[in-house]
């Protein structure tokens, strides 16, 4: 690869914008497209590039942060309760810095607790989205860095981590090679995802789905990257999404002998089982 990201920002920027526009785009994704001239300042580097999320408490003006070097939290929790943002990570989906009004799109998963209720303050933001309403966004660079000698790429994800594979997926060489394991909960995600990007010719997707409603999600794809080849030394592997398919995978990948610096992987979130 001649372009390798650099990871996280020594100073990240703080940039807000406002909400211009919100759709439902498969079963499971919103996606809120964000923008204005205070997205002017974030430096777009693609790949999985992610952020803080901040969204005003419920009834009060958006209350950031200040920001000095990488330090942010202990200023986020000294703004009161009332007035504290919600805060969430989340991948810059796409970024076209055209005009003086850039816009982002954030693919936001939705899901559904087990009453049926839709889960999450971001999911909830993302579907009642009002035009116009403010958000803050800190930029915290890329996780994908893949040494200078790579032969071939193993992209792993469940839903939450679709954006960040799939921006990968568009941001690599067209002639990257490998492998990418992708969990969804329906086809109709499936036929979103494959119809959104460009993914390089040597790249073998495999997308697979839940055995059952009550799976953790990720399951499937942990089971269906257990069931290939082991990955050759020089492969670069990224695994995002659910705590136990982040570990699992790593896990697996580390008893096939790739070496541990050749494998990126994050726990998204974490799965409680529903107990009756
Ligand atoms: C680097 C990074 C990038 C991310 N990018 C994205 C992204 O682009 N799109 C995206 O949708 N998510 C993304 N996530 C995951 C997202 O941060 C989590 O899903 C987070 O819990 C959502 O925030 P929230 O405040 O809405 O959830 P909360 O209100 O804190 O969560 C509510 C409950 O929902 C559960 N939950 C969260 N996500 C799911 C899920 N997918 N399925 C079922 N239950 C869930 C939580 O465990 C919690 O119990 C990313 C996470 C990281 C670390």
């Amino acid at each position: 690869m001649s372009r390798l990201p650099s990871q996280m920002p020594a100073e990240p920027v703080m940039s807000t914008a406002k909400i211009l526009a919100s759709e439902q785009v498969s079963p499971s994704f919103q996606r809120v497209t964000v923008g204005g001239a205070g997205l002017g300042g974030y430096q777009w580097r693609g790949f999985d590039q992610w952020f803080r999320l901040f969204l005003p408490a419920p009834g009060a003006d958006l209350t950031l942060p200040t920001v000095s070097g990488r330090a942010w939290f202990r200023s986020y929790l000294s703004i009161p309760k009332d007035r504290r943002p919600h805060c969430a990570n989340y991948t810059a989906a796409d970024f076209r810095p055209d005009g003086a009004a850039p816009e982002m799109d954030i693919n936001v998963v939705l899901h559904w607790d087990h009453d049926g209720k839709l889960g999450g303050r971001v999911a909830e933001w993302a579907v009642s989205a009002e035009v116009g309403s403010p958000l803050g966004l800190l930029d915290q660079g890329v996780m994908f860095n893949p040494p200078p000698q790579t032969g071939s790429f193993l992209l792993v994800a469940e839903q939450t981590g679709l954006p960040a594979v799939r921006g990968i997926l568009r941001d690599l060489p067209a002639n990257a090679r490998g492998t990418a394991v992708i969990e969804l909960p329906t086809e109709q995600d499936v036929a979103w995802f494959t119809s959104s990007v460009t993914i390089p010719a040597e790249m073998s997707i495999h997308c697979v789905y839940p055995q059952s409603p009550g799976d953790t999600p990720g399951a499937a794809a942990l089971a269906k990257l257990q069931t290939l080849p082991a990955p050759e030394p020089d492969a670069y592997a990224f695994i995002v999404g659910e705590s136990h398919l982040a570990a699992g995978g790593r896990r697996t990948l580390r008893r096939l002998g790739l070496d541990k610096d050749r494998i990126c992987f994050k726990g998204f979130w974490r799965h409680h089982p529903h107990k009756p």
